[in-house]
């Protein structure tokens, strides 16, 4: 257990997968946890009942990571509404796929949107809220590290962007005893990536576990952090990907 009782969380994309499980960790780990979501209110709805169901409070906020204003509205409210904000999650995230020749501009910008500009905004929203013991953590891939297939630059970019972020914020941050760290899930069974997809025994047979592993897995990270062990662990990229990228 990690103690978390008396903290808010905010994590971005919380309706389903890594998000929804990192969500519900933090509220069993005693957390109340804002979630905000683009499209799916009647899952983010599911994700606050369940919170609830722990004894702790919670909140669904829509909010499309590509839109700043929408990002910092959802950090102000989180602070409002829950009374404090002590742990950003930043895992919104879509999976753009294809060869970077055929990548439109209208898709990369709304992938940097989401991916990189939406974790800095929410920082910067945070960051006032933020005291001594807060954590600011994003959910990147370990596909930001190691590259291995075509199709993926626009995705490998972005994500390995929030590793200079986190360093960088780490640094900024760190004097006023918040810590910063990007986590780097590898093959993990969501709707993103399920774990029976026609790419998932390849996925599969890169591990040195043999395995996909489940949003838990990353969730139990993701707590690890915001808990009081993970107090002197900033500036961090931690893989969390049954070594994929061993
Ligand atoms: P899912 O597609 O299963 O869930 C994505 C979540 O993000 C949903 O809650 C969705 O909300 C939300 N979301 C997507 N776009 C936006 C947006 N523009 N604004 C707000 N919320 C948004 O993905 P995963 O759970 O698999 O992925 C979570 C994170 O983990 C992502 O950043 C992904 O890149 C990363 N990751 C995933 C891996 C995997 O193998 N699954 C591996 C490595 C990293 P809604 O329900 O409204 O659509």
């Amino acid at each position: 257990m990690y103690d978390l009782s008396g903290r808010v969380a905010l994590v971005t994309g919380g309706s389903r997968g890594i998000g929804a499980a990192i969500a519900v960790r933090l509220a069993g780990e005693g957390a109340d946890v804002a979630l905000t979501y683009r499209e799916g209110r009647d899952s983010a709805e599911k994700v606050v009942r369940e919170i609830e169901g722990l004894g702790r409070r919670s909140l669904a906020l829509q909010a499309d990571s590509a839109d700043p204003a929408a990002v910092r509205t959802a950090v102000d409210r989180t602070a409002a509404e829950l009374g404090r904000l002590d742990v950003l999650v930043n895992n919104a995230g879509v999976f753009p796929y294809g060869p970077f020749e055929e990548v439109g501009l209208e898709e990369l910008d709304r992938t940097v949107a989401i991916h990189v500009r939406a974790a800095f905004v929410a920082a910067q929203a945070a960051s006032p809220h933020l005291g001594e013991g807060g954590r600011i953590i994003s959910i990147g891939s370990n596909l930001a590290e190691r590259v291995p297939h075509d199709g993926i630059a626009l995705y490998s970019m972005t994500k390995s962007a929030l590793t200079g972020l986190t360093r960088a914020l780490a640094r900024e941050l760190g004097p006023r005893g918040i810590t910063v760290n990007v986590v780097h899930p590898g093959s993990t069974d969501t709707d993103m990536n399920p774990a029976d997809g026609p790419s998932a025994d390849d996925q599969r047979s890169l591990t040195a576990l043999g395995r996909f592993q489940t949003a838990d897995d990353v969730a139990a990270t993701v707590a690890h952090l915001a808990g009081p062990g993970g107090r002197t662990i900033t500036g961090a990229a931690l893989l969390v990907d049954s070594g994929a990228n061993a």
